[in-house]
């Protein structure tokens, strides 16, 4: 997301909206003021918090507004210059801002897949910090961990889920914990409140490490219109089988529903295989 922002950041401030519409009947989770205060308002900045992207706007009519975005883990934000397709099911948000020298511009917030999850709201600037959304948010795990770090995380709970739980800590998705928890030498279900000094400091290392790394390739590698599909410079994330990038072991991953957890048994377990929970619910 924090790419996302820097390259609408750069594109977007100065541009009018000539009309914005929600194709996607559920996004919209706000009605007052209404999504129509944005026709003919001009952006005025972008901003991250979290994984939450918003985009100030001036309204003539409503004044200072704030777009938030949730894009979930299916949706998109994408800049073109060609209107959608009336064939286009994929565009949950949708605000056309042409330029002189691009007059088919639009923004969209595209969502593919079958779920309908990516949401927006439009607030008032005092309502924003109040929002359910950003309210809950931990303080932000990049470009610096908060210094109480140790403090947020002393609970009994595996890090794996501590650390892209966004109430703890704000910013880190389940592609980048097995990333960081490797870079960190640490099991993903080491619990919280049983983190020596060294292994917090190790955290506080390796937090911003593989999140500045991400974002080295992403500031080399994607751009405008921002891709459908973003690059995924992992080294460990769904690598299970392959030789761990430190010391060649084979990598190993537990799986659940809808992802998959992979480490190295020998840099983070001691040399334990962790339970395939997937495994051993078939085989209850
Ligand atoms: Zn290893």
């Amino acid at each position: 997301m924090e790419i996302v922002a820097r390259r609408l950041g750069a594109a977007l401030p100065g541009e009018t909206i000539e009309s914005a519409m929600t194709p996607g009947l559920n996004a919209l989770k706000t009605f007052d003021p209404p999504f129509s205060a944005l026709d003919g308002a001009a952006f005025t900045g972008v901003r991250r918090r979290g994984k939450l992207l918003l985009l100030d706007v001036g309204s003539a009519s409503h004044g200072e507004l704030t777009l938030l975005l949730h894009l979930m883990s299916a949706g998109r934000a994408q800049m073109f210059d060609k209107r959608a397709s009336m064939k286009d099911r994929t565009s949950r948000v949708l605000f056309r801002i042409p330029t002189p020298t691009h007059p088919d511009r639009e923004l969209r917030v595209r969502e593919f897949g079958t779920k309908q999850a990516a949401w927006v709201k439009l607030l008032r600037p005092d309502a924003v910090e109040a929002d359910e959304a950003v309210a809950t948010l931990g303080p932000e795990a990049w470009p610096e961990p908060p210094a109480d770090l140790a403090e947020r995380l002393a609970a009994p709970r595996p890090l794996h889920s501590m650390l892209r739980d966004q109430r703890v800590i704000a910013g880190i998705g389940r592609t980048w914990v097995d990333e960081i928890l490797h870079a960190a030498r640490l099991s993903p279900f080491k619990r919280g409140d049983d983190l020596a000094d060294e292994e917090v400091e190790a955290l506080r290392e390796a937090i911003p490490g593989e999140l500045g790394r991400v974002l080295d390739v992403y500031e080399e590698q994607v751009d405008l219109p921002l891709p459908e599909k973003f690059p995924k410079p992992t080294r460990v994330h769904a690598h299970q089988g392959e030789p761990c990038p430190r010391c060649e072991t084979v990598l190993e991953a537990v799986f659940y529903e809808d992802y998959v957890m992979t480490y190295c048994p020998h840099c983070q377990t001691e040399d334990r295989v962790l339970k395939d929970r997937r495994l051993s619910r078939l085989l209850k």
